[in-house]
């Protein structure tokens, strides 16, 4: 046998795997993978197969159904008053994360730096370093995990070619205010630094607040791929749907990585999703049920001895144990996984190498039996 060279030697299974498999052997409730346990909307279940009785089963475009693309751009300007060629500048991807892979490999080249800032969703790093790249580790300044900018000044060099921002934030629930974002337009204006902007919770945002999408920002826009998912807006995380958005310089570039991969998505989701996203109550309303979890599970979750740490935005809560055991948080989260019943997604696995923070990372996007259940067995501890 021939052998081959591991292309991220440092990487085993992800943790969202890990922990869903573990979930699935021990039959412990889900709070780990970012998924929702409930049916999504059946509207959308109809349109798909209205799609598929009226033939919509060959290949959509490669950038995307074309009345889809007009409906996000029109969703843009609704949201975030940005107008958006969708011949040009919208590309469907199946799924955020592969739009954020995408948008990676179209811009770097080997040595290229790209700043990220830890905690961070797992898939970020590893999509650096497959492209020869090197990603820059900068920790969010706790304990409100904010992004210290003086220390992003400090670690940008000539070979720093993009910042990855993620918000609202997997996995901590924080976001980034509108002062964040001049900052971030300041230091990358006059430079070669591109954005990949992950905002696959821009809708999920709770007590009043507001995304600060990078399509706000005319400047920030001209340098930024943002990331956007259909499977977190519409709990259907399972049809693997998203979209990217780009100015056309640098789509033109994405497509041509795209074409040679995915090609296009799944069409008849696509001709559904056409027509449901142009009913704006189907986003909009999605901040308001969330907030009622979140609200739900704080109050459920008096009963335990967790700390819980504020959530602004996303549908994800971290926890710190310290008053319930000394366990790293991987061993914490595979013991209450196999003898409590709940799987957790340990915070370490958003680290590269950070020392255990005792923290672990709860999904509150349940149906309530299940926020009860899962409180009344987190509670015996
Ligand atoms: N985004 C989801 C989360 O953070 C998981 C996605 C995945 O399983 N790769 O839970």
């Amino acid at each position: 046998m021939t052998p081959i060279y591991s292309k991220l030697p440092n990487v085993g299974t992800n943790i969202f795997t890990i922990m869903s498999g573990l979930a699935v052997e021990h039959g412990a409730i889900n709070l780990g993978q970012g998924f929702p346990d409930f049916q999504m909307d059946e509207r959308l279940h109809e349109a798909v197969y209205r799609a598929m009785r009226e033939g919509h089963n060959q290949y959509a475009p490669m950038a995307g159904h074309l009345p889809l693309r007009i409906s996000i751009a029109e969703k843009i300007f609704l949201t975030y008053g940005q107008k958006l060629d969708p011949g040009t500048d919208i590309t469907i991807t199946p799924g955020g994360t592969y739009a954020i892979y995408t948008a990676l490999t179209t811009i770097l080249q080997a040595g290229d730096e790209v700043i990220v800032f830890e905690p961070c969703y797992d898939s970020y790093i590893p999509n650096i370093e497959v492209n020869g790249a090197i990603a820059v580790r900068i920790p969010l300044s706790l304990p409100d995990y904010r992004i210290d900018w003086d220390a992003v000044r400090a670690k940008i060099s000539p070979k720093t070619r993009a910042i990855i921002i993620n918000s609202p934030h997997n996995p901590t629930g924080r976001m980034l205010s509108a002062l964040d974002m001049e900052t971030l337009d300041l230091i990358t204006r006059d430079s070669r630094i591109l954005i990949i902007s992950d905002e696959v919770y821009e809708h999920m945002v709770y007590d009043g607040r507001k995304h600060e999408s990078v399509l706000k920002y005319p400047t920030l826009r001209e340098r930024s791929f943002a990331c956007f998912s259909f499977g977190k807006v519409y709990h259907c995380t399972g049809w693997k749907m998203g979209y990217c958005i780009a100015p056309h310089a640098l789509m033109s570039e994405f497509r041509k990585i795209h074409q040679f991969n995915a090609f296009s998505c799944n069409t008849p989701q696509q001709v559904a999703l056409a027509a449901f996203l142009k009913d704006e109550s189907t986003y909009l309303e999605l901040g308001q049920f969330l907030q009622e979890k979140r609200d739900l599970f704080i109050q459920l979750m008096k009963g335990t001895r967790f700390s819980l740490l504020p959530v602004e935005g996303s549908y994800f809560m971290c926890a710190t144990y310290q008053q319930i055991s000394h366990e790293s948080d991987m061993d914490f989260a595979m013991r209450l996984t196999r003898d409590i019943g709940v799987a957790v997604i340990p915070l370490k696995a958003f680290y590269q190498d950070k020392p255990d923070t005792k923290t672990i990372r709860f999904c509150f996007c349940k149906k309530t039996e299940t926020l009860e259940k899962a409180a009344s067995k987190l509670a015996q501890l």
